[in-house]
């Protein structure tokens, strides 16, 4: 499984790349705008991997995690 995991200073953002189909319904339900970054280039998987950035500034309300279709992201709070 590849799976990233980002630490920020109040909660753990993990992606499980495997699951993940590229459909940035998580880009589009987060509040912030910048917490989610789409790499330029075109992954083995055929679309543009999701990374994540600007870590601070998640407020853990879930929403990714609630509504990704294939379960790939969790939100933990440290
Ligand atoms: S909502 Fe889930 S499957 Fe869609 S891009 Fe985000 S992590 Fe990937
Ligand atoms: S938990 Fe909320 S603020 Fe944090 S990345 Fe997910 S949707 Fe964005």
């Amino acid at each position: 499984m590849t799976e990233t995991e980002t630490r920020t200073k109040n909660f753990t953002i993990e992606i499980n790349q495997d699951w993940c189909k590229g459909c940035y319904i998580c880009v589009e339900v987060c509040p912030v705008d910048d917490i989610f970054f789409i790499e330029n280039d075109i992954g083995e998987k055929g679309f543009q991997p999701l990374d994540v950035h600007n870590l601070e500034t998640c407020t853990g309300c879930k929403l990714c995690e609630l509504l990704c279709p294939d379960l790939a992201i969790v939100i933990n709070s440290k």
